[in-house]
């Protein structure tokens, strides 16, 4: 079978078929680096990087870029709020996504492309569609008037009146002649960044950054690209129109789309108080392993609901996994083959592969090796199983965790998982329902079992945080 994605471009399933099949080409949307990112983020990057590494596993030569947005209404913001220039604030949370990426075994693109560092480019892709007709001035600000694109918006199935007359795009100060033209470059404003070039002061709109960037470094035509869902409308539309517009050219082949992830059936936010970095949950104990094995646990088309409950289990389904892998490795075989457990075993490969040739179904091919793995430990039991079997499946497994990355240990800075995020979790839920029944000197005795596991629990506007002491 070949590799199928779903593509959000046409709404179908479609066999994938390289541009050029001699490298494969493909950007990936990346952080705004204002904040430490989240476990919704990271789901998405982590879903960029299986779909990295199976291109890989599949023999294709990969080119990939991701841009780090350093400059948006966000960063100066808060970076003045910080009393720090935007490079020293930027640098802070780009540093910290690195770290995050490296503890989740996400592998770096081969060009991580900063905005600031892209100014030029971005100059030059907008002079081009000033050129073509295809913006406006207003107010020292340039637009991208989407009425001379015919098909803005197609990605997203735009009812582009619909918008107009309900006008649920929000229409900032400045004058724009349809509520969806949006701004490639931003006159500068007192005290905020900007700089001279030959369209004018001022500083880029967020989309012309990944534009300029991807076709930098992939050319006016590449193969994939990807990002969370919530991208699709208006930045993906965007990016389309702006690089279609200037080069005349079909902008990227294949769009896939990451849903998101809730928390406990809720929508991440701030107001609901979980919004957790991967180092709050570090912080708690579990381990980066266990949540990338939650992320691949749900296809990535599909809404991932993230549980404690959830997270714990994924970390004994390593460890089923390990301990089976240990006891591939040292448990004395008798030579040879058993003919069915070989077969059994190949029909694993030739599933796990299926799975993600099916437009990445993670749960597919992860279910595959987990009940083969259930199968064989049933056969080893009883005496079954030869060296033979055991070298296949731990070939297996290596083809598996090639993917996946969650079969060695995880990497410095993570912390061992010992149980006591369950534990606290467990005493919190307590502690939360001796509250409900106004027991207070039942919720006092819980926080001091609490602090003999050596945990500070913090109650915040945002809700209960705790930490290990
Ligand atoms: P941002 O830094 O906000 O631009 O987001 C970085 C990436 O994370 C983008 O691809 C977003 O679409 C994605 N993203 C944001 N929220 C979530 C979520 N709750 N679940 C999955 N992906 C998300
Ligand atoms: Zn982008």
């Amino acid at each position: 079978m070949s590799l199928r994605f779903q593509n959000t471009l046409t709404g179908r399933r479609e066999d994938f078929v390289p541009l050029d099949a001699h490298l494969v080409r493909m950007y990936t949307c990346g952080p705004t680096v204002y904040n430490y990112a989240h476990i919704g983020n990271y789901r998405t990057f982590v879903f960029q990087d299986i779909l990295r590494r199976y291109l890989k596993y599949k023999g294709y030569p990969l080119l990939h870029v991701m841009n780090i947005t350093d400059v948006d209404d966000k960063i100066i913001r808060d970076s003045k709020a910080a009393g720090l220039s935007l490079r020293q604030f930027t640098d802070k949370y780009a540093q910290a996504f690195l770290e995050d990426l490296a503890s989740l075994r996400i592998e770096l693109p081969e060009h991580v492309a900063r905005a600031t560092g892209h100014i030029p480019e971005m100059v030059q892709l907008i002079q081009r569609l000033e050129a073509r007709g295809l913006t406006y001035r207003s107010d020292g600000s340039i637009y991208f008037r989407i009425a001379a694109f015919p098909g803005y918006g197609k990605i997203a199935r735009l009812d582009l009146e619909g918008i107009r007359a309900g006008a649920r795009v929000e229409v900032d100060e400045y004058e724009k002649e349809h509520p969806s033209d949006f701004a490639l470059w931003k006159a500068p404003k007192p005290g905020e960044p900007s700089w001279d070039t030959a369209i004018g002061p001022g500083r880029p709109g967020w989309h012309i950054e990944c534009s300029a960037m991807a076709m930098k470094y992939l050319g006016e035509s590449f193969d994939i690209h990807t990002g969370g869902t919530d991208l699709v409308f208006p930045h993906h539309a965007n990016e389309i129109a702006q690089s279609e517009g200037a080069t005349g050219k079909p902008f990227v082949k294949y769009w896939l789309h990451c849903e998101h992830l809730m928390v406990e059936g809720k929508k991440m936010s701030k107001s609901l108080g979980n919004v957790y970095s991967l180092r709050d949950l570090q912080e708690k104990g579990y381990r980066p392993d266990a949540i990338r094995y939650v992320y691949a646990s749900v296809p990535y088309r599909k809404q991932l609901n993230f549980t404690w409950d959830g997270l714990q289990q994924a970390a004994a389904s390593l460890d089923r996994l390990r301990n089976f892998r240990l006891r591939l490795q040292t448990d004395p075989l008798p030579e040879g083959e058993n003919e069915t457990l070989a077969a059994t075993i190949r029909a694993a490969v030739a599933g796990f592969e299926e799975g993600m040739d099916d437009d990445l179904n993670t749960a597919a091919a992860m279910g595959v090796v987990f009940e083969t793995v259930r199968d064989l430990n049933i056969h080893a039991d009883k005496g079954e199983l030869r060296a033979g079997n055991a070298k296949a499946a731990l070939d297996l497994l290596t083809r598996f965790d090639s993917i996946f990355q969650v079969l060695e240990p995880s990497v410095a800075g993570a912390a061992a998982d010992d149980g006591l995020a369950a534990k606290v979790d467990g005493l919190l839920a307590r502690r939360a329902e001796a509250r409900k029944r106004r027991d207070f000197a039942a919720a006092d005795g819980i926080r001091g079992e609490l602090q003999a596991l050596g945990v500070v629990v913090e109650d915040t506007k945002d809700g209960v945080r705790w930490k290990r002491a």
